[in-house]
């Protein structure tokens, strides 16, 4: 068919186009309205339908493919790996589920994840969308600050949680910091539930703390049915770091959530079922949700779970998963694309890749380099993809599965099916011409599978993302954008205080907050800077109170090592800046506003624009200066 006449449907006659998409997953009860937008800009997707995420993505497949691969683990950090058919994961998700229920958890409680890339976690998530806990999984590589945090806005009855990761072969104890981030926060859950991996020693609280394996054991020939959710129920709540040091909870409902995945893993992903599709995200973040655990499976396919680097044992390994696993789609960033980059093409083509069709990447601008490299080398089409955690699914892409149009460099395409894209003139609202730079919004209502609101803060998601533009409620994206005369859209940053660091989306807020709390700092400003293998990196300028702790070189790299290490116990080391430079002022407004982007500027070597209201020039020039250094 058609791309534009396809996307057209889908906005002149949403109720029609998405019915029909609704087709793509088993419904309990059939709904009767596609669509009630009665009171904008909060959008509800098949009103009075029933359905159940879990059994879409596992139960379904019983019958027709039940000794067929459905999730395959793999871990080159512990040399682990094992293939789990549907029926094996059925019957795991059920004994996670009767562990779970054992703990008191019944449906709407929410239950946090902490875990690493191992297959416990995804039975976990499966469980939870089974009996209609929402759940709540925090990337491993925070620590006990944005764990604490996350905790404390989520209030879950049960923690999932492990000893510990692993990276690079070095062991990253988890529960230290889990218990530490209990401590912190003024909710505590009932139970916390610990999958012992072997991997370090941990302490455990009596009668909160539960063994898995042990539970496990009573609940071996569990059955546990299917919870029948509304389609407007929550799913899952995924926190994303927004221009607050508060991080926002990114509320998900069940029915609009799994039509989104079943349509886009056909007309976007292309997948069928009985293929393998391998996604080397996280299930911490987005694209971990949608097209690790839920997407894949609710396609009916297997998808792989990697817990890894992308170059241990050697820079092949993901490519021998692809030809092991005969791998159909796959799924990663630019940032890793740029790693293997560094690599002998000769690590890929030992391998059979004949089975790989496509490749997709997401998660921050895909330059023109990394996507002509990576295509030539597996010689499969390359397609960019953008989108958010809010979304869910892609905003702006090329739908192959569709039409097979052309993709251009440096785009990640045209607006997805669903989407009413602009792109608007920030100070005045209005629709920006071609190759104009503005604003990318979307027209409400948001189509099935985005963000219902903000958990427990309707109001936050309201003043957050929407405002009155010409008469039309928008949703903005945060994103910097221009669209071409033939309709491409090119992304160009973030017009808040988020940076996204290998693909992974944090607010400098947040890290501002961290370094603040070292008892010497004083005034801190946190901007992200370009970075060729990371896209961005956090750069951090500090005030301290007291000057003579950096008076020499030396007593200077201590105290960067001594702020980096507050990050890392806070926040992770994901948040760790790169540099933390030494100032005794900042560049600020004359009403005492940090001129951030003029910051950003600097560092990257471009010019800082209009600094007109800067309180005092000089401030820049010891900028200029400590970069130097
Ligand atoms: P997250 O919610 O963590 O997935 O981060 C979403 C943000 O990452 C977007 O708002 C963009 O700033 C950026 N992003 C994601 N995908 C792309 C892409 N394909 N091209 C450019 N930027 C992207």
């Amino acid at each position: 068919m058609n791309f534009a006449d396809f996307y057209q449907q889908s906005i002149d006659n949403p109720q029609t186009f998405w019915a029909k998409e609704a087709e793509r997953i088993d419904w309990h009860k059939p709904y009767n309205e596609v669509l009630d937008y009665s009171h904008p800009p909060f959008a509800k997707w098949f009103v009075g339908g029933e359905t159940n995420l879990c059994h879409n993505a596992v139960d379904r497949w019983l019958k027709t493919q039940s000794d067929q691969p459905a999730l395959i683990a793999i871990s080159t950090e512990t040399g682990s790996e094992k293939v789990y058919s549907f029926a094996e994961l059925h019957r795991e998700v059920q004994r996670t589920a009767a562990i779970m229920q054992s703990l008191g958890v019944v449906k709407g409680d929410r239950v946090l994840i902490y875990m690493p890339m191992i297959a416990e976690a995804a039975f976990a998530m499966l469980a939870c969308a089974r009996i209609g806990a929402i759940h709540s999984v925090v990337f491993g590589g925070f620590a006990s600050n944005s764990l604490a945090t996350r905790i404390e806005d989520a209030k879950p009855k049960l923690i999932v949680s492990v000893d510990a990761g692993s990276r690079n072969q070095k062991r990253v104890p988890y529960k230290p910091l889990l218990d530490a981030a209990i401590e912190l926060s003024s909710h505590k859950p009932r139970h916390v539930l610990l999958v012992d991996r072997g991997l370090h020693e941990m302490s455990r609280v009596a009668g909160r703390d539960v063994d898995y394996a042990q539970a496990r054991q009573h609940h071996m020939d569990a059955q546990v049915p299917i919870t029948w959710l509304a389609s407007d129920d929550v799913s899952y709540i995924l926190y994303t770091s927004g221009t607050t040091g508060k991080p926002k909870g990114v509320q998900r409902d069940v029915g609009g959530h799994a039509v989104a995945l079943a349509s886009s893993m056909k007309h976007i992903y292309c997948g069928n079922p009985g293929e393998t599709y391998f996604s080397t995200s996280d299930i911490g973040w987005v694209v971990g949700h949608s097209y690790i655990v839920y997407g894949p499976l609710i396609a009916g396919m297997a998808t792989i779970m990697y817990e890894g680097l992308p170059i241990y044992p050697d820079a092949g390994i993901w490519w021998s998963i692809v030809e092991k696993y005969k791998v159909t789609r796959m799924f990663t960033a630019p940032t890793a694309v740029r790693v293997l980059k560094k690599h002998p093409t000769k690590l890929m083509h030992k391998y059979d890749l004949s089975s790989l069709k496509t490749l997709y990447l997401a998660g921050e601008p895909l330059d023109e380099t990394t996507s002509d490299w990576i295509a030539t080398a597996l010689g499969v089409p390359v397609i960019d993809n953008y989108w958010q955690t809010e979304t869910g699914w892609p905003i702006l892409t090329i739908a192959k599965g569709i039409e097979d149009l052309p993709t251009k460099l440096g785009s990640p395409g045209i607006p997805v099916y669903g989407y009413k894209v602009k792109i608007i003139n920030e100070s005045t609202g209005d629709l920006c011409g071609a190759n104009e730079k503005g604003v990318v919004v979307i027209e409400g209502p948001l189509p099935p599978g985005c963000m219902q609101t903000v958990y427990g803060n309707d109001d936050r998601f309201v003043k957050t993302y929407w405002t009155r533009n010409n008469g039309t409620l928008v949703y903005s994206t945060f994103d910097w954008g221009i669209r071409d005369e033939d309709g491409y859209y090119f992304i160009l940053g973030r017009t808040d205080d988020v940076i996204n660091v290998a693909g992974h989306r944090l607010g400098t807020r947040e890290i501002e907050e961290s370094i603040s709390s070292h008892a010497q700092v004083s005034e801190v400003a946190v901007v992200g800077v370009e970075d060729k293998l990371k896209g961005q990196v956090a750069v951090a300028f500090a005030i301290l109170k007291n000057t003579a702790l950096i008076d020499t070189e030396d007593k200077r790299a201590a105290m960067e090592k001594e702020i980096m290490t507050v990050v890392d116990k806070h926040l992770g080391s994901l948040a760790r800046p790169a540099r933390i430079h030494f100032v005794t002022m900042l560049p600020k407004t004359r009403s005492g506003k940090l001129l951030r982007r003029g910051l950003q500027a600097i560092c990257e070597g471009r010019d800082p624009g209009d600094l007109t209201t800067i309180e005092d020039p000089a401030s820049l020039d010891q900028i200029r200066a400590v970069l130097k250094e």
